[in-house]
C-alpha cells in the first residue's frame, strides 16, 4: 500500500460526544436509551481496525484489478481479496448495524453508521459501494414492503446474505426519470413480467453473494405518462417464493461491465431484463415515492463518500508536506539542518492543506449533524419534533450531497497538487482518490439536479420550512454566543450571513415568479452559497463546543484556528456565488444556442 490510512477517530468523536451531544440525544430516542459511549466507542474502534487493516490494503489492488466479465456466463468477478472482505464483514455483523432489530439488525442509529460508512468509504470506497445499496433497499422495503417480501427479503438483506441495487437509469433515461421505458406486465400469480435495459447499476452483478436484490423502476401497462408513472418491484436474480424459497434463475442478466475514469473495483453494470419476475412494492405508480426512501438516505451517503476520500487524501498530502524538502521559507531557513525547508513551511501549501482540512472537518461536522436529524425523524414519539426533523433532512439533503462531493473533487485535487508531479504518478497512490472522487458529483443526482431540487422544490415548493428552520437554529447560536469571546469575529458573520440568506432567497423568488428559468441560472450557486454559510454554522458551533469540552488546549486551539482560516480565506467564496446569483439569468440565457460556438 503506496498511500496509508488511520481513522480519524478523535475528530468522530469530538463531533459525537461534543459537538452533537448524542448520549443525552440518544437517552431520549426510542431504541437507543441503552446506547453508552463505551459501546458506540467499541464499534468506532473495530469500524477503524476493519477498515485500516481488511479494507485499505485492498484498495490500490483493487484499482488496479478492477472487475472482470464473462460474456458467457454474463458473471462478474470482483478483484482479488474483495469477497473475503466481505465474508468477514458480514461475519462480524456489519451488514445490518443500522437496521431495525426486528429484521435481524443492530438496531444502532445512523449517528453511529455514518462514521462507521466513513471509515469504510476512506478505506476503499469501490468496495463500500457493494453494501451501499442494501442499506437503501433495506429502507425502501422496510417503509414499503408487503410482510411477506420483509420476511423473504429484507431480512437476507439484513443480515448480508445477498446484496441490494437501485435500478433506475436507462440509456435514454438519467435525471429525468420520466422518460423511462422499462415495462411490467401483470401475471397470473400476482407477479410481473419486467422487460427492458438498466445501465450504470452499481453491484448489478457480483461474486459476493448467492442472490442480489434489484429494486427497478417500471411502467404499468396502463401507466400515466412522465413520474407520475412509475412503479417499484423487486426483482430478484434468483426466484424467491413468497415462503421465501429461493429458486430458478430470473430472466435478469448483466449484459456488460463499464471500462470507467475511476472508482474500478465497483462493478457498474449494464442490466437486461427480459420478462423477469418481479413484485411490486408500494403502490402502482407511485414508485418514485418508494424510491425517494431510499434516495434520500443514498443522497447522504454519497455526501459522506466525498468526505471520505477527501480525509484519505488529506492525510497523505500532510505527511507528504511534513516529509518533502523543497526550497526555503521566504522568510528565512526554519530548519537550518536540513538542506531545504519541508513543504508545509510554504504559504501556498498550508493554503492547500488548510482548505482541505476545513472542508473535511466543517463537513463531517454537517454530515453527522444531518444524521441525527435522521435518527430523530426515524425515532422520536414527539410529532412536533418529528417533523421539524423531516424539514430539516430534506433541506440538508441537496446541500450535503452536493456540497461534500464538489469539497471531494477539490480536496483530492489538492492533496495531488501537495504532491507535485509525483502526485501524477500511478505508482504514489494519490491520483486514484481524484478519480474515484469525479463520480460522486454525478451518481445519485448531479450537482446541477441536487440545486434544483434545493431551489426549486425544497426551496420554492415548500415555502423554504426547512431553510426557516435553520436560519432559526442558526440566529438562536448566533444568540447564545455573541459574548463568548472565542467566537469573536464569527458570530457577527454568521448573523448577517444568516439576513443576507433570507433575503437572496427573497429576491430569486421573486425574479422567478415572472421568469421560471431565473431557478435554474441561479440553482448553482444559490446551492454553494447555502453550502458555505452552513459549514460556516458547523464551524462556529465546532468552536463552541471545543471550548467547552475537557479537551487539551492544543486540541481548542486547533479548531479553534481552523475555523479562522475558514472565515478569513473560504467563507469569502459567498461573495462570488451572492454576486452571480443577483447577476440573474440574462446573461445565462442571452447568447442564442446557434452562436455558441
Ligand atoms: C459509476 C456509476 C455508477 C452508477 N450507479 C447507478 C446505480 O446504481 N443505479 C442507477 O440507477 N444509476 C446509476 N448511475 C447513473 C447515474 O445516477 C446517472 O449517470 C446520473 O443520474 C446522471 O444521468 P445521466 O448520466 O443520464 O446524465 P444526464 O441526465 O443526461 O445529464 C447530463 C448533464 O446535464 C445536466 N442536467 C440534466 N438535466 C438538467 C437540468 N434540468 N438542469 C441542469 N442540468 C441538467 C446534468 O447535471 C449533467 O451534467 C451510475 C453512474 C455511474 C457513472
Amino acid at each position: 500500500m503506496t498511500t496509508h490510512y488511520t481513522a480519524p477517530l478523535a475528530d468522530i468523536r469530538f463531533c459525537l460526544y461534543d459537538l452533537l451531544d448524542v448520549e443525552k440525544l440518544f437517552a431520549k430516542l426510542p431504541g437507543c436509551e441503552g446506547l453508552t459511549r463505551d459501546t458506540i466507542d467499541a464499534v468506532l474502534d473495530e469500524a477503524a481496525k476493519f477498515s485500516q487493516t481488511v479494507l485499505a490494503p485492498l484498495n490500490e489492488t483493487g484499482d488496479r484489478q478492477g472487475c472482470t466479465f464473462d460474456k458467457s456466463s454474463g458473471e462478474v468477478k470482483t478483484p482479488e481479496g474483495f469477497k473475503h472482505a466481505y465474508d468477514q464483514y458480514v461475519e462480524a455483523g456489519w451488514a445490518g448495524l443500522t437496521a431495525p432489530e426486528a429484521f435481524g439488525g443492530q438496531g444502532l442509529p445512523e449517528t453511529v453508521g455514518a462514521p462507521v460508512k466513513e471509515m469504510i468509504d476512506s478505506a476503499n470506497l469501490a468496495w463500500g459501494t457493494y453494501p451501499l445499496l442494501s442499506h437503501g433497499a433495506t429502507e425502501a422495503l422496510r417503509v414499503h414492503g408487503e410482510d411477506w417480501q420483509k420476511e423473504a427479503f429484507l431480512k437476507r438483506i439484513v443480515s448480508g446474505e445477498w446484496t441490494g441495487t437501485m435500478c433506475l437509469t436507462e440509456p435514454h433515461c438519467g435525471s429525468d426519470l420520466g422518460l423511462l421505458k422499462t415495462r411490467a406486465e401483470p401475471n397470473e400469480d400476482g407477479s410481473h413480467a419486467i422487460s427492458g435495459t438498466k445501465i450504470f447499476i452499481t453491484a448489478g452483478e457480483h461474486d459476493f453473494t448467492g442472490n442480489i436484490v434489484h429494486l427497478v423502476l417500471a411502467r404499468l401497462p396502463d401507466a400515466p405518462k412522465g413520474v407520475k408513472g412509475i412503479s417499484l418491484f423487486i426483482v430478484p436474480k434468483f426466484k424467491v417464493g413468497k415462503d421465501g424459497r429461493q429458486g430458478e434463475r430470473n430472466a435478469v442478466r448483466c449484459g456488460a461491465i463499464e471500462h470507467k475514469m475511476g472508482l474500478k473495483g465497483s462493478a457498474t453494470c449494464v442490466m437486461n431484463f427480459d420478462g423477469a419476475q418481479g413484485w411490486l412494492i408500494g403502490e402502482p405508480n407511485r414508485g418514485l415515492n418508494a424510491m425517494f426512501t431510499m434516495m434520500n438516505t443514498a443522497r447522504l451517503a454519497v455526501g459522506l463518500q466525498g468526505l471520505a476520500l477527501s480525509e484519505r487524501a488529506y492525510q497523505n498530502a500532510l505527511s507528504y508536506a511534513r516529509e518533502r524538502l523543497q526550497m526555503r521559507a521566504l522568510s528565512g531557513a526554519k530548519f537550518p539542518d536540513k538542506p531545504a525547508d519541508p513543504l508545509i513551511v510554504h504559504g501556498d501549501v498550508r493554503r492547500m492543506l488548510l482548505t482541505q482540512k476545513v472542508l473535511i472537518e466543517g463537513g463531517r461536522a454537517l454530515g453527522l449533524y444531518a444524521a441525527t436529524l435522521v435518527d430523530i425523524q426515524h425515532r422520536s414519539q414527539d410529532a412536533e419534533e418529528v417533523k421539524r426533523a423531516e424539514a430539516l433532512v430534506s433541506f440538508l439533503t441537496p446541500i450535503i450531497k452536493a456540497m461534500l462531493t464538489e469539497n471531494a473533487n477539490e480536496c483530492t485535487s489538492l492533496a495531488l497538487q501537495v504532491y507535485g508531479g509525483h502526485g501524477y504518478i500511478a505508482e504514489q497512490g494519490m491520483e486514484q482518490y481524484l478519480r474515484d472522487a469525479r463520480i460522486t458529483t454525478i451518481y445519485e443526482g448531479t450537482t446541477q439536479i441536487q440545486a434544483l431540487d434545493l431551489l426549486g422544490r425544497k426551496i420554492m415548493q415548500q415555502r423554504g420550512e426547512g431553510l426557516q428552520l435553520f436560519l432559526e437554529r442558526l440566529g438562536a447560536f448566533c444568540a447564545r454566543h455573541v459574548e463568548n469571546e472565542s467566537l469573536k469575529g464569527f458570530i457577527s458573520k454568521l448573523s448577517a450571513l444568516a439576513k443576507e440568506w433570507g433575503d437572496a432567497t427573497q429576491a430569486i423568488g421573486m425574479r422567478a415568479v415572472s421568469n421560471a428559468d431565473e431557478v435554474g441560472a441561479a440553482a448553482f450557486d444559490y446551492l454553494m452559497y447555502s453550502g458555505y454559510v452552513a459549514l460556516a454554522y458547523a464551524w462556529a458551533r465546532s468552536v463552541a463546543a471545543a471550548e467547552a469540552s475537557p479537551h487539551p488546549e492544543g486540541f481548542k486551539q486547533a479548531k479553534r484556528l481552523t475555523a479562522r482560516f475558514y472565515f478569513d480565506r473560504i467563507l469569502p467564496r459567498t461573495r462570488t456565488h451572492l454576486a452571480a446569483m443577483q447577476a440573474g439569468g440574462d446573461s445565462v440565457f442571452a447568447l442564442p444556442d446557434a452562436l455558441f460556438g
